[in-house]
């Protein structure tokens, strides 16, 4: 068998949507565990939708993910160049070659007379015109001119676009390795176009004259695709490619997290959650976006999030690092159904990654949010609070709020359980915990628990009624971590200052 060859093929229009990330994804995990090729190839010849970084944008995220190309703009390789703007001349020679064997031809129209003529079919009741089999012959093209003529325009230096002709009354029937057998009516396909009028091919020639000639065995690609395909099997058979024409997995869609359809770039911001793998800045501030990375998301959990967005190892199993991945994965197990976008679910994942990192790994990551907070904190207990921190965190950035009071006496008070407890004789009991625990010489988490334990039992006191206290003091909330740790890390000078500013700001919150 021919060594497998795949490509991710994105458009640089734009930040790269998770949806084209999980493309990758899919596509670098089938290379490598075949012992295949990952190329990535930069689809840019549409000038007028181009964007400046786009591209760059695309291989910091595969950067970020860990999917290094074999092949690609950066790397190079035998079949490059790897950016279509640069293989220009191969496309256009293929579209003539068509309109030479009568596949293609020239046509005339220009974009003010497809319009009009669009408006008046619909007027007469068209639902949707097709420039197709049925209308081609009232256009203005070289079918209808006549080639001679045509040759004569172009020579004139009238501008013209190439299109397919597309057969009438056909079935073309092609195998997809997620949905099996599929079939389309050739009446239902237009003759798309296949070279623009500045000579550049679109998506359709160009991607399989690039599929064709980098030796591309599978195609993997979204959903989406689909109904190109029936266009491209035709070209490939017109081309007398069949023989070594790829085979085809189209993948499922991500659906929105609730109700119908597709997730869009704006559904991020509605819901609040990433759907860029990068942070990226657009020209209005509604095409700026925050990534999976700057939301406080690991690589290797947004992998296994995404791996299992259409994808099942078909079991129950769900932790999968990237190279348990390319051991388990393969096309088959791909789900037809659309995939429900679950961001919880992305969370909880970053949550089983972030907890499998060391005390010191997890000091590594959280670091330069606690810089970027201007915190101040010592390299020693930075450890011990990571340890004690690591099960509370699901996003990375949530440090900064959840840990606060190791770094600063400037939080916020839970007011209301102090409103509710804060009253005699708990008050006494607490001033005089304190005290107690003033007088502990090797201020450890082993000596507080006891003191603290101690007191409470042997005065036959509620848990309930005075730990609240405690803790909201310490820390100004009743959901932190562990207090007795929390107590030897913060310091008994620390702890005692801030019973004493406590004190005196739970009188004030209720008098
Ligand atoms: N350039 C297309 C895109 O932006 C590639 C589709 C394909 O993989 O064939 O998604």
């Amino acid at each position: 068998m021919n060594k497998i060859r795949v490509r991710f093929a994105p458009s640089p229009t734009g930040p790269l949507h998770i949806g084209g990330v999980r493309t990758a994804l899919y596509n670098y995990l089938f290379a490598k565990k075949n012992n295949g090729t990952f190329i990535l190839r930069i689809e840019d010849t549409d000038q007028t939708r181009f964007v400046p970084g786009a591209e760059e944008y695309i291989k910091k995220s595969l950067t970020w993910l860990g999917m290094s190309p074999d092949e690609g703009p950066d790397q190079g390789g035998e079949y490059g160049p790897y950016r279509q703007s640069e293989r220009k001349e191969l496309y256009a020679r293929y579209a003539e070659k068509l309109v030479d064997m009568g596949y293609a031809y020239y046509a005339f129209d220009t974009p003010e007379e497809l319009d009009k003529w669009r408006e008046a079919m619909t007027a007469q009741g068209v639902h949707s015109p097709k420039y197709d089999h049925s209308t081609r012959l009232s256009m203005n093209n070289s079918l209808k001119l006549g080639k001679e003529r045509a040759l004569e325009m172009i020579n004139a230096g009238v501008p013209y676009v190439i299109r397919l002709k597309v057969p009438e009354n056909e079935t073309i029937v092609f195998n997809d390795i997620v949905r099996g057998t599929v079939k389309f009516n050739s009446n239902e396909l237009d003759d798309k176009v296949i070279l623009k009028g500045d000579g550049l091919p679109t998506y359709h020639l160009a991607n399989i004259v690039d599929d064709h000639y980098m030796k591309i065995t599978h195609v993997i690609r979204g959903e989406e695709w689909l109904s190109s395909t029936a266009h491209h099997v035709l070209l490939y058979r017109y081309l007398c490619w069949d023989d070594s024409k790829p085979q085809f997995a189209h993948l499922p869609l991500l659906l929105k997290p609730v109700g119908k359809g597709k997730l869009s770039k704006r559904d991020g911001a509605k819901f609040g959650f990433p759907v860029f793998p990068l942070s990226w800045n657009g020209d209005n501030p509604e095409d700026n976006f925050t990534g999976f990375k700057e939301f406080g998301f690991l690589p290797e959990a947004t992998i296994n999030f995404l791996a299992l967005l259409g994808w099942n190892p078909g079991d129950d199993r769900e932790m999968f690092e990237i190279n348990e991945l390319i051991e388990a994965f393969s096309l088959d197990k791909i789900v037809k159904s659309g995939a429900r976008f679950n961001i919880e679910k992305a969370k909880w994942f970053n949550q089983q990654y972030l907890l499998g990192k060391t005390d010191k790994e997890f000091v590594e990551l959280i670091l330069p949010y606690i810089e970027n907070a201007d915190f101040e904190y010592e390299k020693e207990s930075l450890l011990k609070i990571a340890k004690l921190m690591k099960p509370r965190i699901e996003l990375l950035p949530e440090i900064v709020d959840k840990a606060k009071f190791f770094f600063t006496d400037d939080f916020d008070f839970e007011e209301k359980i102090v409103r509710k407890k804060w009253k005699s004789p708990n008050n006494e009991h607490v001033i005089e915990i304190r005290n107690k625990l003033e007088g502990i010489e090797n201020f450890d988490k082993k000596s507080i628990e006891t003191i603290i334990k101690g007191y409470i039992e042997n005065n036959n006191l509620s848990f309930g009624n005075i730990f609240p206290l405690l803790r909201v003091a310490v820390t100004g909330t009743t959901k932190g971590p562990d207090l007795f740790e929390t107590m030897e890390i913060l310091g008994k000078n620390k702890v005692l200052s801030r019973f004493d500013a406590a004190f005196d700001r739970f009188e004030r919150i209720v008098s």
